[in-house]
């Protein structure tokens, strides 16, 4: 949208605020709001300024002024706030040189396009997320020991997890992994995510489905796939309403990757596809008619994956989910038929629907990192020509101990990830999409995560050593 269009459709719309939107190293979504006499075309040329300093991992105190470019043609109507009020995601850059401030996520994205259209490989990236959520009572959550261990108890007695809100009718409970797509009253949740996905489709998303999933309580939308830095905007959207629906019903909505231990974890499956003059790249006549493109993709993401699990895995919980069991990947492998590896290519007729989907990811990513980490690990593997090996079509799950122990895993810990990330980071900073210092500030931010997690007792280990 051209300057001229967002400030008519200020007027158009008798807009009073103008929110100005950004996304920290962490994924969190950032606003200020301004009054909108304020906002012209000098103040749209020129950027908002604005102190960083209170953004963990930006700059220090002694350097903290930044500036707020907006983006206009990611204009919205908030769905939430009582005065109409524009919303506008926004890069960071540097307020004396005008240069994308390189710890900015949502930079890096748009460094990502650009540094893909310069390689010669591809045009536009695709990325169509699949992010899960849980929906709970509206509860304060605090570290009650004697709860947890309570949970640990009830789930061994086949507790499933459900919450007041699904007790309702207590005949109509979905047991552990029953609540995948029986219709209501199973699925108490409908109406809660229709009115989520009709309001992203008001402020103009493209979505397609709603459905509960396997675990109880646990949720996805459908959104429609868009390309890489669009994408991480409207799934930036996608969490902001879920959350604020859900607030506005009196519920929690998490995307925490392992809420409830013994049942389904949450994940953020991103289908990925390249094109090249208005063609798939991905689409070829190799196995699952892949491409070589897509086959080296693959292997660059294979290769790649541990690293890359400190970007698409970024949080202690993410490992908790990233275990056997739970239809989520542990083992470095690839396949068209199941769902038990890193990398699946599901199942289409359509050449322009050929696609890769990583199903490590999670929503606790940061959505502007994981998607353009993501790409440049497939792209080191197409630069490289990186074999993906022979594809795993067993289910991986069933594997006797003898032929899995010869299968790569992802990591274990966010601390492996972290330790990862430092040994193998090159293919991050070809065309200084990452550098070199923006990854030091991420990860000195996710140290913090990996210590405070550490240092802490844990509940469960009351249960087992409380005694000893
Ligand atoms: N919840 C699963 C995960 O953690 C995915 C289930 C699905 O395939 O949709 O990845
Ligand atoms: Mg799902
Ligand atoms: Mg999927």
């Amino acid at each position: 949208m051209s300057t001229e269009s967002f400030l008519k459709m200020m007027k158009d719309e008798d807009v009073a605020y103008v929110d100005v939107r950004f996304t920290d190293p962490r994924g969190k979504l950032q606003h200020v709001t301004l009054i909108c006499d304020e906002v012209d075309e000098d103040f749209i040329e020129e950027g908002f300024m604005f102190d960083g300093s209170s953004i963990a991992g930006w700059k220090g105190i002694e350097a903290s002024d930044m500036k707020l470019m907006l983006d206009t043609d990611s204009a919205y109507i908030d769905p939430f706030y009582a005065e109409k009020t524009l919303c506008v995601h926004c890069s960071v850059v540097e307020p004396d040189t005008g240069e994308a401030y390189d710890r900015d996520p949502r930079g890096t994205a748009e460094k990502a396009e650009a540094y893909l259209k310069s390689s010669g490989i591809g045009d536009v990236f695709y990325c169509g997320p699949e992010a899960e959520f849980f929906i709970f009572d509206d509860v304060r959550i605090s570290v009650d020991i004697n709860k947890v261990a309570y949970e640990v108890d009830a789930q061994d007695a086949s507790w499933n997890g459900d919450t007041e809100y699904e007790m309702g009718n207590m005949g109509h409970r979905p047991g552990i992994k029953g609540g995948y797509f029986p219709v209501n009253p199973i699925d108490a949740s409908h109406d809660l995510r229709s009115e989520m996905l009709s309001t992203m489709k008001n402020i103009g998303m493209k979505v397609d489905k709603h459905h509960h999933e396997v675990a109880s309580c646990q949720h996805e939308l459908g959104l429609v796939f868009g390309s890489l830095t669009k994408q991480a905007d409207e799934l930036q959207k996608y969490k902001y309403i879920i959350h604020n629906v859900a607030h506005a019903y009196g519920k929690s909505a998490t995307f925490m990757p392992k809420p409830i231990a013994g049942d389904n974890g949450t994940g953020m499956h991103v289908n990925m596809s390249i094109w090249k003059d208005g063609k798939p790249l991905f689409a070829g006549d190799k196995y699952a008619d892949l491409s070589d493109e897509a086959l080296w993709f693959i292997g660059g993401i294979l290769k790649h994956a541990k690293a890359l699990n400190a970007f698409t895995n970024p949080s202690t919980n993410s490992y908790k989910r990233l275990i056997p069991g739970f239809e989520a990947p542990v083992l470095r492998a690839y396949s068209a038929r199941n769902r038990s590896g890193c990398v699946r290519i599901p199942w289409t007729e359509s050449p322009k629907a050929k696609r890769v989907e990583a199903r490590f990811p999670d929503p606790a990513a940061n959505p502007y990192l994981c998607f353009a980490a993501l790409l440049m690990a497939g792209l080191d593997g197409i630069q490289n020509k990186i074999n993906p090996g022979d594809p795993s079509d067993k289910d991986l799950y069933d594997l006797p101990p003898e032929e899995l122990a010869g299968i790569p895993t992802v990591c274990a810990s966010l601390r492996e990830a972290l330790d990862e990330l430092e040994a193998d980071h090159e293919f991050l900073l070809k065309g200084d999409v990452f550098t070199r210092s923006q990854i030091e500030g991420y990860t000195a931010l996710k140290w913090e995560e990996v210590y405070a997690y550490e240092h802490t007792p844990h509940p469960i280990e009351y249960k087992m050593y409380y005694s000893c």
